[in-house]
Parts: C-alpha cells; structure tokens; sequence
C-alpha cells in the first residue's frame, strides 16, 4: 500500500544531515515518522543532531556515518534497520554531489566519482532495501534525488554532473515501472537551486581529485544566473517531497518555471 500517512513510518535518508536530506528529515519527523540520517560527514551529522535536539525532536531523530558508495556498509546498515525497526518504510537516496567544469579538463577521477556518488549511491540504496521493503509487506516508498540539470541543459560546463542525473532519472523511472504490480511508490526529485552546501566550492570532494582536474562543485554562479534571488529553502523541498510521497508522484518537481518535459510524462 502506498504510504498514506507519516506517523511511525521509518524513514532512511542519505545525505540527510544538509541541506535537502536534512530539510526532508524535518519535515518527515514533524509529520510523525522516525528519521535516520545517513550521512557521510560525521561533522554535518553532529550538527543536524543538535539542531533537533535544541528544536525538542531528539527522539525521533538518529543518524549514522554512511559512505553510499561502500556496499559493504551500505548492506550492515540496512541489516541494522532490519533488526531496529524491522525494516524501513521511506528510503530517500538523496546523497548526491556537485559537478561542474569544462569537459576537456574533466579527468577519469571525476566520472568515477561523479557517477559513484551519484549514481551508484542510489542504485545501492535500491539493492539494499528494496528487498527488505517487499519482504515486511507493509509496503514502502523510495524517493532519488536527480535534478532539473537531468534534462536541462545547462549554459555551464555540468555535462558529468547532468549524466550522472539523467541516469538517476532513467533508473528510477525503469525499477517503477517493474514495481508497478507491487506496494512500492518510487518517485525522483528534480530540484531547481536549494540553499545547501553543495554550492560550497569542492565540498565532499577527496584531495586526490583536486589535482588536475579543473572541476569544481559549485552550481553557485550558475544558479545565481537562473533564478537571481529565488532560492528554494530545503524544509520547502521537504515539503514537496512529503506530498510527493502521498500522491506517489513520479516527479517532484521544486522550481516549476523550468517546465521540465519529463515532469509531464
Ligand atoms: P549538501 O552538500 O548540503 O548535502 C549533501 C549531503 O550528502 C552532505 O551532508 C554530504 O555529507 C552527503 N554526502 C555526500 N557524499 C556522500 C556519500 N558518498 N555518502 C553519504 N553521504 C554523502 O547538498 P544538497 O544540495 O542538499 O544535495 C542533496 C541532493 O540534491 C544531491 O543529490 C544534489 O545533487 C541534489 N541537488 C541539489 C540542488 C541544490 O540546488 N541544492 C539542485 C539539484 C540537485
């Protein structure tokens, strides 16, 4: 059955202690569901905690430290929700990282990375608790965060970045069509520009890969150029995000002037 309601859901949400992660994580606890924070920054984690502490949500909020590109983590911590919670209810693969550079100084390091996070985070979070989620039958829901760089191209050099979504998008779209027959919703997020870290120059990015390469991760100056003053905060993503669940939207769209095509599919 699809998720109807949030109260005593579990929800799972990788790169849950910033920006969007951290914002969904709000809105689902203040909507009854308990909230694990997945995250691979043990700094971002420590401080999301502390800030739903100090807001008095403490007990239906934990986390953990989480490399979604490690399988073999990423298949003890499902264990650990299986045997916590019997299992989850919400998976967000929401860990994502920010690409951007000309193509012709992009090295082998950055489609690596690019798509490892990206990509193969999402498809881990998939293999790691679709299973789970079928087998407690109290059906689910799996949001992935892509973004509107998936289908728009972007005026900046975001091609890595722009694949590595698309491929999101595409997965996404193919496991729901298969699920179509079971209690599993699957929807993908496309955000527009969210206020977050990842506009913070080479976040998250291991040193070896600054050598070299001229990618940066900032969409900062683009974004600036698309939509001025109009960032999004992430509690409103997270809002988005949690009627998404509700409708079993297949996109969730934040900033609607882009018109994604692929929204109306
Ligand atoms: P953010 O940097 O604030 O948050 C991302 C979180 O993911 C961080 O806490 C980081 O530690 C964590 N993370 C990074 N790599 C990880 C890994 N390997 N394993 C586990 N956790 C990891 O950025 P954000 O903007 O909130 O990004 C969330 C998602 O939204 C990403 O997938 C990003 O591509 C996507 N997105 C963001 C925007 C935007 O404008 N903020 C726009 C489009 C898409």
């Amino acid at each position: 059955m699809p998720i109807s309601d949030f109260d005593g859901k579990i929800a799972f949400i990788t790169g849950g202690a910033s920006g969007i992660g951290l914002g969904i994580a709000r809105v689902l606890s203040d909507r009854g569901a308990q909230v694990v924070l997945a995250d691979l920054r043990q700094d971002h984690i420590d401080k999301a905690l502390a800030g739903f502490a100090g807001g008095g949500r403490s007990n239906a909020v934990s986390a953990l430290q989480l490399d979604v590109t490690n399988r073999t983590a990423y298949r003890e911590a499902a264990q650990r929700m299986q045997d916590e919670f019997g299992g989850i209810d919400i998976l967000v693969n929401n860990a994502g990282v920010g690409l951007e550079g000309p193509i012709l100084e992009a090295t082998y390091a950055d489609y690596d990375f690019g798509f490892g996070v990206n990509v193969g985070g999402v498809i881990n979070g998939f293999v790691e608790f679709l299973p789970q989620m079928l087998a407690h039958g109290r059906g689910g829901h799996i949001v992935s965060t892509a973004s509107l760089a998936a289908e728009v191209v972007m005026p900046s050099a975001m091609a890595i970045y722009g694949a590595s979504k698309a491929a999101v998008c595409h997965y996404c779209e193919s496991v729901k069509a298969e699920l179509a027959e079971k209690d599993i919703g699957v929807s993908i997020l496309l955000p527009g520009p969210v206020k977050s870290n990842i506009h913070e120059t080479q976040q998250n990015r291991p040193a070896h890969l600054l050598e070299g390469s001229g990618y940066k991760n900032s969409e900062a100056k683009l974004a600036r150029r698309i939509v001025g003053d109009n960032w999004m905060e992430p509690e409103e993503a997270g809002r988005l995000v949690a009627e998404g669940i509700l409708a079993n939207s297949t996109y969730i769209v934040t900033h609607g002037f882009y018109k994604p095509a692929m929204a109306a599919r």
